[in-house]
């Protein structure tokens, strides 16, 4: 159901929050989006474009996909073909959710999860096919550091979130046993999986919300609404600008340390832009904080305390690709993505009391700090 439409002035701010207790996939995050002014990489980039067009009116949508808050903002002649494309953009977010989900028992995803260990093949449906394929591809890059058949240990570090206290070691071991993305087996030519091991769950957590954030782009582009911009937690993928403007202008999200950089404001367009970190999700024992982004190849909450921004040309790339820079921590990570065309990332990370921020060459340059709305 599409929640109430609202058209408002130029500026908007939001605060979203997710929480394990309402089995929410991401960490919550902060954004101010607005329709700013230039800065010059951005400015170079639409500068063929004209001038704001005064037949186009702002839209804003919002509704709750995936356990999260999903906003949709985009221009349109009027009303109905706004919401037109914006309810169908959502409908594809839920048919999405009822392929990807690993909460509910009868997702694609978890129909697959319960053939393990029978060493049947199962074909797939596009959709879920993409997203394995995508998140093989990069294990395979990371070497198991980006692991989608992390399903089991994930479940363990809910549990522990919700009882307080760290996962049994016994049954850890045995959690461990069934992950392992090569016991995830993907067969190109006939887009089918098998999963090898017993006991294996898959969890695409930390790369479907891209996808979904991806897909609603496109439903909105297809309706031929091209200056639009889909958020979902602290994820987004942005198309054409608002009229008249270089870019949309969001903040990078805040890290949650009183020594933290100051909040930093960019604008971008025609990208996507996830970030991964252990803000709200996560569980905190004896002074020690454990992420809900687990090291597959330890089993481990991350304990390093980072906030990592990923810019790419599609929200799939960046959403994965900001989880894996979190497993892999700053130096593997900006090597990971100078591996990567088109990607731009921005780590901030505290691994003691000191908040250190590694950038790569370009993101500064392709998405300079502008001023605040
Ligand atoms: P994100 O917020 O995009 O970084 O995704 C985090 C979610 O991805 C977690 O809540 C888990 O469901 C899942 N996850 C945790 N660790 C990993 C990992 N190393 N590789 C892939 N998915 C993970
Ligand atoms: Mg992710």
């Amino acid at each position: 159901m599409l929640g109430a439409p609202k058209c408002t002035a130029t500026r908007f701010l939001e605060c979203i929050r997710a929480t394990d207790s309402t089995k929410l996939w991401h960490a919550a995050l902060c954004l101010i989006l607005s329709l700013g002014v230039g800065c010059a990489t951005a400015q170079r980039e639409i500068a063929d474009k004209p001038a704001g067009d005064p037949s186009l009116t702002r839209f804003e949508f919002s509704q709750p996909q995936m356990g999260l808050p999903f906003r949709i903002v985009l221009y349109a002649r009027d009303r109905a073909s706004a919401e037109a494309a914006a309810n169908a953009a959502f409908a594809r977010i839920a048919e999405l959710n009822g392929i990807l989900s690993d909460y509910d028992s009868d997702s694609e995803l978890s129909r697959l999860s319960q053939t393990s260990g029978t060493g049947q093949e199962v074909i797939l449906s596009a959709d879920l096919w993409k997203v394995l394929n995508r998140a093989q591809a990069l294990a395979k890059k990371t070497q198991g550091a980006f692991d989608v058949t992390v399903g089991p240990v994930v479940n363990l570090w809910r549990k522990a979130r919700r009882e307080q206290r760290l996962p049994d070691p016994p049954r850890m071991a045995e959690a461990r046993a069934a992950v392992g993305f090569e016991k995830l087996q993907l067969n190109q030519r006939r887009r089918s999986a098998r999963l090898l091991a017993p006991k294996m769950r898959l969890d695409v957590g930390a790369i479907a919300k891209g996808y979904a954030i991806d897909e609603a782009l496109a439903v909105i582009q297809a309706h031929s609404l091209s200056r639009a911009l889909v958020t979902g937690g602290g994820d987004m993928a942005a198309g054409d600008p608002p009229p008249g403007q270089p870019g949309w202008r969001i903040t990078l999200a805040a890290f949650d340390a009183t020594n933290a950089p100051p909040t930093r404001f960019v604008q971008i367009a025609r990208v996507a832009l996830a970030t991964s970190g252990d803000a709200f999700q996560r569980l905190e024992i004896d002074g020690k904080r454990y992420s809900h982004i687990v090291d597959p190849r330890t089993g481990l909450g991350l304990t390093d305390h980072s906030l990592v921004t990923v810019i790419a040309r599609d929200c799939i790339t960046a959403d994965s690709l900001a989880t894996a820079v979190s497993v892999l921590g700053p130096e593997p990570g900006l090597k990971l993505i100078s591996a990567t065309s088109g990607t731009d990332v921005r780590v901030v990370i505290r691994p003691e009391n000191l908040v250190v921020v590694h950038e790569s060459p370009g993101f500064s340059r392709h998405y300079p700090s502008v001023t605040e709305p």
